[in-house]
């Protein structure tokens, strides 16, 4: 029935879907779902109709992020999303059980989001944000094959380190032929409060090299921001609780660069 309803796109729940931004990097802890999120934000803001889709299996955390507890309700086997600061929200974390670990393997990971992906009445919208795995496992690569059409924004740290690991995904979706939108360094420095000087924590550099190696441009360099940190714990992200602060504009640039 469905399909006689959507007949364009072989995963139905993204038929009305404009575009794709999907949002990687090479490791964990880099600050992925918190780019998502206020990327997200930024392009509601601007009068868009967004998707966020956590799809992050090893530790979806936007829930938190967003402060939400309810699962989804579905209809006619397909699930709902939750709505909230004008987002329609999907994740893995509302549909498994909160406080398990979840042990996911190859193929069910990649049932998991296939179904997060085609099995979502997103309806209409201008942009399905989707905050990827980690890394270059089977997840990233569900994802890619999925979404042909999707492009996507590479979070890095600036630091040595993090680059090899951001290399490595940068070729995977090379392989898949999915265009890289650009590349955001995060954590980038930071100001004590002390001295005009930012200190750059994490060495400098790094999101200017992976840009010159690649040809990919570098949309953004983020500081290490308390309200950040604040609002990721508190379910109010950033661009909620301060979408002009300094770092809430650099969030609003990007969304204006997508
Ligand atoms: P990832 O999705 O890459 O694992 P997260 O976005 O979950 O990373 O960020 C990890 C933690 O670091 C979160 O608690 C988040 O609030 C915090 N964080 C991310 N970026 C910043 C930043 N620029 N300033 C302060 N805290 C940050």
């Amino acid at each position: 029935e469905l399909r006689k309803l959507f007949p364009e796109h072989p995963l139905v729940g993204l038929n009305r879907v404009r575009h794709v931004l999907a949002v990687a990097s090479g490791k964990g802890g880099v600050g992925k779902t918190t780019a998502a999120v206020n990327v997200a934000l930024g392009l509601a803001a601007k009068g868009n109709r967004v998707g966020l889709l956590d799809a992050d299996v090893y530790g979806p955390s936007v829930p938190v992020m967003l402060g939400l507890n309810d699962s989804p309700d579905w209809e006619n086997g397909m699930m709902i999303p939750v709505e909230k600061f004008g987002l329609r929200i999907m994740s893995l974390g509302m549909i498994t059980d909160k406080g398990k670990p979840v042990v996911w393997r190859g193929p069910l990971v990649s049932k998991a989001i296939r179904q997060l992906l085609g099995q979502v009445l997103w309806g209409d919208l201008d942009y399905l944000v989707v905050d990827l795995p980690p890394g270059t496992g089977d997840p990233s690569i569900t994802v890619a094959q999925a979404i042909p059409g999707a492009t996507v924004l590479m979070v890095t740290t600036p630091q040595e380190v993090a680059l090899a690991d951001v290399r490595r995904s940068i070729d995977l979706f090379n392989k898949f032929n999915i265009g890289i939108l650009g590349l955001l360094e995060n954590m980038s420095y930071f100001f004590c409060g002390h001295s005009e000087k930012p200190i750059e924590i994490f060495g400098q550099g790094g999101g200017e090299k992976l840009s010159k190696e690649f040809g990919l441009p570098l949309l953004g360099k983020i500081p290490i921001d308390l309200e950040i940190g604040k609002g990721g714990d508190s379910g109010v992200p950033l661009m909620i609780l301060a979408p002009d602060s300094e770092t809430g504009r650099i969030f609003q640039n990007i969304a204006e660069k997508i």
